[in-house]
């Protein structure tokens, strides 16, 4: 068997490069005579590693410096109660955009902290648009207002980020940091879990203003603070190392493809070939709008659902793995994160199209 081409949503892809460079280094890391899941995070050579990595997720994203860079654990979703854990009170008021279910999960999780107020849904669609920017419902005095650029599961991706006045504005990039230019300083928090675009699962990035560290409580267990996390420089407590480790090989590899302008580029021909050819069958289709149509997770669906196992057993068969859809939408996804290829897209849309001329 040889490796496929990976469509999975996350854990996902990772660029093979990376992957070599992994095994090749996997029993001696540098010169530090073990691996480097082997030494200590407080090491000279581990706190270099994780010094550069920052500075290179700095110069990806433009991150000002008026924010600090954590590498964290607990996934992205204990961090939708660990923001308003750090940020809020629970008898004060947050806002949430919800596109999809990860918006919904993080109003459940987060809502034992903070109340969270539905300022703008999206739910009455089934998820298949963005609410107009006009009709949301956003309260002046929130303690800050939550979405999620890319809703992994529904394949509804914001193409700007919104303007929200005053009230800092907080990301969930989980399944699209990374992939396109964003303007850093637009937003209050911007978090992502990495098994995405970053590298592997037990690792959160969590990029936040300074002024809003001042407003963690002193009375909270110190390993939730992330007051306490940035003063410590994220090794307050041992850290994901050998995940912050692949993370720092990822962002090389990066800078190597030119960063986050030719991702955005690359991405977008990706997911246009994708799209249109979807559009242009009567045997595949996608709902959602145009206009919030995702770049990294494509859900599509056959027009005739008793040919699904059918469909995946022959992609399978043709190399092509982690296509099976969300449980809770059916079909399929095709997710195409930075470390899949235009030319593994390509391989993708002749299987499609050869699928749909044998049985349509
Ligand atoms: N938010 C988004 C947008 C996601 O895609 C995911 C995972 N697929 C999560 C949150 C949850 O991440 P985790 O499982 O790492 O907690």
């Amino acid at each position: 068997m040889t490796r496929g081409c990976n469509f999975s949503a996350g854990p996902a892809a990772l660029p093979e490069e990376v992957l070599r460079q992994a095994q090749s280094e996997l029993l001696e890391w540098g010169s530090a005579r073990a691996s480097v899941m082997e030494i200590s995070h407080r090491s000279r050579a581990f706190m270099d590693l994780a010094e550069e990595s920052e500075q290179d997720l700095r110069d990806l994203m433009s991150i000002p410096d008026n924010y600090r860079v954590l590498f964290l654990q607990g996934g992205a979703t204990q961090h939708f109660a660990q923001i308003p854990m750090n940020l809020a009170r629970p008898d004060q008021s947050a806002d949430y955009i919800v596109t999809g279910a990860w918006g919904e999960k993080a109003v459940r999780e987060g809502s034992p902290y903070v109340q969270a107020r539905i300022a703008a849904s999206s739910i009455d669609s089934h998820y298949t648009r963005i609410p107009a920017r006009s009709a949301w419902d956003l309260d002046p005095d929130a303690c800050y207002l939550h979405y999620t650029p890319n809703e992994t599961i529904h394949g509804v991706e914001f193409q700007d980020v919104p303007e929200v006045g005053n009230v800092p504005l907080i990301a969930d990039m989980s399944s699209d940091i990374l992939s396109r230019p964003i303007d850093v300083s637009r937003f209050g928090l911007i978090y992502a879990g990495a098994q995405k675009n970053i590298g592997a699962s037990g690792l959160v990035i969590l990029i936040i203003r300074d002024d809003l560290l001042e407003r963690c409580p002193d009375s909270m267990a110190r390993i939730f603070s992330y007051a306490e996390h940035a003063a410590g420089r994220s090794l307050f407590n041992t850290p994901n190392t050998y995940g912050w480790y692949l993370a720092s090989l990822v962002f090389k590899w990066l800078k190597a493809q030119g960063g986050v302008v030719a991702m955005g580029e690359r991405n977008k021909s990706k997911a246009e070939l994708l799209y249109s050819t979807i559009d242009q069958s009567d045997f595949y289709s996608n709902p959602v709008e145009a206009s919030a149509r995702s770049w990294m997770n494509v859900p599509f669906f056959l027009g005739r659902p008793e040919l699904d196992a059918a469909f995946l057993a022959e992609a399978d068969a043709a190399g092509l793995i982690g296509l099976k859809g969300h449980r809770v939408l059916g079909g399929m996804r095709a997710s195409i994160y930075n470390a899949i290829s235009l030319d593994q897209v390509r391989t993708l849309v002749d299987f499609m199209r050869d699928f749909a001329s044998r049985h349509g």
